[in-house]
């Protein structure tokens, strides 16, 4: 078998922030309860091994005690739910994807100004929630090209268009040319809403896929950019199958012999991507290729109210940076080194 590792896949800067604040505040914090306002990134392991430490991820903020302490996920919140927290005098901490607040004060700055916002995506992630929430009556949300024809707008030339940070490049494609079909002088947004993470690991798709048999993602089914990596592989011909973690592997998929490109959502740990690697690897013997794509190179600091805790508790974070470079490929851990081949972009 031969196996392709795309370069980049896995923890974007973003993810990798969100799960750096819950630990540092469990290390901060020693035994005090701490709560996550839900998944603080969506995948189902990550997830699991903070609730292993005593994590407590909750769906409403009314399962939080009075003053308790609250982790806000990387896929933002509205207005009404940081009102909500400051009433019930929450101490939050705002894990936040930097991307998703830029997108929030887009939303912002345009409502200000007057303008309608087609807000593309899907309309109950909680990212497109969180959204809309900044500016309820001016957000209408667009999740499908057929919409298009039926939408209301007061103005058309007063509206412009924003994005989910993790769409689809090529879906987002064709329903902002529906949009701009319909009202030619919509605005844009200064530039893509749809993170560099996202583009960069739905690319790798399109590059590598063609030459495949396979493609095989690591990722839960509600994790947005994982799903959209199936359908980027499935839009260029290659069969793709998502999967949490190698026990979900299906032998009757593989004849043995075949080229499979392995890649993970952003949200998905490396450590799942090395486990498939071996386990392929030991049942159908084979070599390993990493093929760069993309050398991301991406640097998020900590949130303020997390330095904030910090500096109270005597620990400085303001130098703390978060970035987020290509895993070491080890015989150890994959089951092999990897070749490493970089491709034209
Ligand atoms: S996928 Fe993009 S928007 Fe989401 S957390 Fe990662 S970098 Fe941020």
């Amino acid at each position: 078998m031969h196996l392709i590792l795309a370069n980049p896949r896995g923890f974007c800067a973003g993810v990798q922030m969100a799960v750096d604040v819950v630990a540092q505040t469990i290390s901060l914090l020693p035994g005090e309860k701490i709560y996550v306002y839900h998944e603080i990134v969506h995948n189902k392991h990550v997830v699991g091994r903070f609730q292993q430490q005593g994590v407590e991820f909750v769906e409403s903020l009314d399962d939080v005690p009075e003053g308790g302490i609250l982790v806000f996920s990387a896929h933002g919140v509205s207005p009404q739910v940081r009102e909500h927290a400051r009433q019930r005098r929450l101490q939050t901490i705002d894990a936040t994807c930097p991307l998703v607040t830029k997108v929030h004060s887009e939303c912002i700055r345009y409502a200000r100004q007057g303008y309608q916002i087609l807000l593309i995506g899907h309309a109950n992630h909680q990212e497109v929630v969180g959204t809309r929430g900044e500016a309820p009556d001016a957000v209408t949300v667009v999740e499908s090209a057929e919409e298009v024809a039926h939408l209301n707008v007061r103005d058309e030339s007063k509206l412009v268009y924003l994005t989910q940070t993790t769409l689809s490049t090529d879906d987002a494609g064709v329903i902002i040319a529906a949009l701009k079909k319909r009202f030619p002088q919509m605005k844009e947004p200064p530039s893509s809403d749809i993170c560099y993470a996202t583009t960069n690991r739905q690319h790798a798709v399109r590059q590598i896929a063609p030459e495949c048999d396979l493609v095989l993602v690591i990722g839960s089914k509600n994790s947005s950019n994982s799903v959209r990596l199936t359908e980027i592989s499935q839009n260029v011909g290659t069969p793709a199958r998502l999967i949490d973690d190698v026990s979900e592997l299906d032998w009757s998929w593989f004849k043995g012999d075949e080229t499979v490109m392995i890649t993970a959502g952003a949200s998905a740990p490396e450590d799942l991507v090395a486990d498939l690697c071996r386990v392929l690897l030991e049942r159908f013997g084979g070599d390993l290729e990493q093929r760069e794509i993309f050398n991301e190179d991406v640097e998020f600091g900590l949130p303020i109210s997390l330095k904030r805790m910090g500096k109270a508790r005597g620990v400085d974070l303001d130098e703390s940076r978060i970035r987020v470079g290509a895993p070491k490929v080890t015989k150890e851990l994959y089951g092999a080194v990897a070749l490493t081949v970089s491709a034209k972009s």
